[in-house]
């Protein structure tokens, strides 16, 4: 589902943030991704939203090559992947709801189809009613779920997260992960970029490790 081959990256600035980097993660498979602050995690994932192209090597998203894809098919691929962030980057001045509806309102969805999505997608995450709230008025750990029922409102195939429990306590990390896990078993590829070791051993996936922009390790946790 993606393939890296031989990817490495090299910043306008001069700094290599990955190094001949393969791997690849079948469809259905679920793993994280680790490695030291800098050592290439954001600049792989953003690789794959295509937000950043290689220097040399070639990815593979689905059957897409990703060196191969034309701006215009740019928006299509954003669409079959999902990311949550951090931060969230959510809209403190439009309701959960809202904050769900608009990257399907983006795509052209009628409303009321809308509307079942986004609620469908906010019962998987237990927040169902919260829907008419400000995220403002909720825990972190809500605002993170609303985060993730965002990134999946659309059905994506691959779902990226970039250091999504960052800001959460052990617990909450935990709940958080098996919301990852249950997208997971219903055929979703999930990548996690994150540094909470002793978290990542517990959830017991693949790991894949950085260091210094190299591939160091690719095993269980
Ligand atoms: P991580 O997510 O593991 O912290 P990053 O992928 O953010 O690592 O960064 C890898 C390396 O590339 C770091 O040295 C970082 O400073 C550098 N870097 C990241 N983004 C850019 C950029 N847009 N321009 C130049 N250097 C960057
Ligand atoms: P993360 O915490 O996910 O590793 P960073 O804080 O490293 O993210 O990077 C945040 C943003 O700053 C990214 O968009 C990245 O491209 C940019 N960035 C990171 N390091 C550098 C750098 N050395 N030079 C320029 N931009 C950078």
């Amino acid at each position: 589902m993606i393939s890296f081959e031989n990817v490495s990256k090299r910043y306008l600035s001069g700094q290599e943030a990955l190094s001949n980097v393969s791997f690849t993660l079948r469809e259905g498979e679920m793993a994280f991704l680790t490695g030291h602050s800098g050592a290439g995690k954001s600049t792989l994932l953003r690789m794959i939203m295509l937000m950043e192209r290689p220097s040399q090597g070639q990815v593979v998203v689905g059957e897409q090559n990703l060196t191969q894809l034309g701006r215009h098919e740019l928006p299509y691929h954003r669409r079959r992947i999902g990311v949550v962030f951090q931060n969230h980057h959510l809209l403190f001045d439009r309701t959960v709801f809202e904050n769900i509806a608009l990257p399907l309102q983006i795509c052209g969805y009628e409303p009321e189809d809308a509307a079942r999505r986004v609620r469908a997608a906010l019962n998987k995450v237990g927040l169902l009613e919260k829907e008419n709230q400000s995220p403002i008025s909720l825990s972190s750990g809500e605002q993170q779920r609303v985060g993730i029922a965002r990134a999946i409102v659309h059905k994506p195939r691959v779902l990226l997260a970039d250091e999504p429990t960052g800001n959460l306590d052990p617990e909450l990390s935990e709940e958080i992960m098996k919301l990852f896990q249950q997208f997971n078993r219903v055929g979703t590829t999930v990548l996690i970029a994150s540094h909470d070791l002793s978290l990542i051993e517990r959830m017991r996936h693949r790991t894949l490790v950085l260091r210094n922009g190299r591939l160091i390790a690719d095993g269980r946790g």
